[in-house]
């Protein structure tokens, strides 16, 4: 197994909620002798350029990605990964400026709702949590804990900051179609990510949803390898990705600190996601694009 190489296909930066700067967290990546990384902050590309600066500064694999939070029903969450999305897209840029839009306006309403619980975060602790990158829940959540509300980020979020409880609001988010197809005329790879958290009931209701989004929007790929995908759910995900043609990918969802228990590229310590998923990523990259780069819409490796 000594030349077993893996890779981290889902993480996070400075730039969004993660608390490695994006060159750190590619230094810590070669550091564990992974194969690649990929860079998948929340609605911003921000971080793209110096992972991949940085990536070849040292000679390392980096792979630009991005997360989106998309639209869906009931108690669920649905969160896009879109890989290989060229940066600099105009309408993906519009597109990311208006989620960093909505996000901040949402924050806005958050910090409110805490105010008026009898919590008022300090603006200055805040900042400090936030950064220069996206702010999100997980920094109000430290700046709770830093100011004695709560004595974890895993507290803050239970009693206050979840979907549903007391300081929850919710932002302008995309449809999954609308999100697929916009990532697809970025020239990405969209992928349903960790499909845990869309919360269908049964296995059968995630799979109509998977067909459809690959049938009607061209969804590409299913997140299978996750720190939370019980074995039993891996199994159903990489059924479905055998079954409608995607790709496979896996990946720690690493932040740092907000996520103590995960380490980049092991996860709880048992996550292995092989290199050979990071080539199948780049081979659908190349249909995608055809040999000059136009973007071609891939019809061939449909079925039927
Ligand atoms: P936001 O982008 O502001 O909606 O925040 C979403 C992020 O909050 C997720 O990507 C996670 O990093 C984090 N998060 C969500 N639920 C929890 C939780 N229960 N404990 C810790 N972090 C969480
Ligand atoms: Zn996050
Ligand atoms: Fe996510
Ligand atoms: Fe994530």
């Amino acid at each position: 197994m000594s030349d077993a190489l893996w890779v981290d296909l889902h993480t996070h930066t400075s730039a969004s909620d993660g608390d490695l700067s994006p060159a750190e967290l590619v230094d810590a990546a070669k550091g564990l002798g992974l194969g690649a990384v990929a860079v998948t902050d929340h609605d911003t590309v921000e971080g793209i350029s110096e992972a991949m600066t940085r990536g070849m500064a040292i000679g390392f694999e980096v792979i630009p990605g991005v997360e989106i939070s998309v639209e869906v029903g009931k108690g669920g969450t649905f969160h896009l990964l879109g890989f290989y999305v060229e940066v600099n897209n105009p309408e993906l840029r519009s597109t990311l400026h208006r989620l960093q839009r909505a996000r901040s306006e949402r924050n806005d309403r958050i910090l409110e709702c805490l105010t008026e619980l009898g919590m008022p975060l300090d603006r200055e602790v805040l900042a400090r949590c936030a950064g220069d990158g996206q702010m999100g829940r997980p920094h109000m959540a430290q700046a709770m804990v830093q100011q004695g509300y709560v004595a974890s980020v895993e507290e803050a979020f239970s009693r206050y900051l979840r979907k549903g409880a007391p300081a929850y609001v919710d932002k302008f988010r995309m449809g999954p179609k609308a999100a697929i197809s916009m990532i697809r005329r970025a020239k990405g790879v969209p992928v349903l990510a960790h499909p845990y958290t869309l919360k269908c009931p049964t296995e059968l209701e995630l799979e109509f949803l998977v067909a459809r989004l690959e049938e009607e929007a061209g969804l590409m790929g299913i997140e299978v390898l996750y720190p939370d995908h019980a074995p039993q759910q891996a199994a159903h995900y990489r059924y479905l990705a055998n079954k409608y043609g995607l790709v496979m990918t896996g990946g720690t969802d690493f932040h740092g600190k907000t996520k103590p228990d995960v380490l980049l590229g092991w996860g709880r310590g048992d996550l292995r996601v092989p290199y050979a998923w990071a080539e199948a990523l780049r081979q659908r990259v190349g249909e995608i694009r055809g040999s000059t780069g136009r973007f071609v819409l891939d019809k061939t490796r449909r079925r039927g």
